[in-house]
């Protein structure tokens, strides 16, 4: 199982947290974890395995939506900053729309994280 894990600059810190908190789950065999470059390097230096692909405003994003809709990726948590803006807002709500059509599973805040964590 494949799952991608995007923070925006706010929201960093909390995924570190969230991600720390679950570490038990997310470090089975059987679970890649994928990224975005900043959240991946923040995530990596925290001791948990991540896989960064580019940084989201040069194409993370993009890359991490080609792999939802290849049927590579099979999660995604994207902690969203609503209060800020983004340049790549467009690929932003591209990755958004690419799980809804192939319903994968998004949780764009801790909350739903959590739950979808817990049903893993
Ligand atoms: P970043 O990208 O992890 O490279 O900061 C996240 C994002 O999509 O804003």
């Amino acid at each position: 199982m494949e799952i991608a894990i995007i923070a925006h600059d706010g929201k960093k810190a909390e995924m570190v947290q969230f991600l720390n908190q679950h570490s038990d789950i997310l470090q089975q065999k059987s679970i890649t974890l994928i990224s975005t470059g900043t959240t991946g390097e923040k995530v990596n230096k925290a001791g948990l395995e991540v896989h960064a692909l580019l940084s989201g405003p040069l194409g993370g994003d993009a890359q991490i939506a080609a792999r939802v809709a290849e049927g590579k990726c099979n999660m995604v948590l994207f902690f969203r900053d609503p209060l800020d803006r983004h340049p790549h807002e467009p690929d932003i709500l591209m990755l958004m729309r690419l799980c809804d059509v192939h319903n994968v599973p998004l949780a764009t805040n801790p909350a739903t994280a959590e739950l979808l964590i817990k049903a893993i």
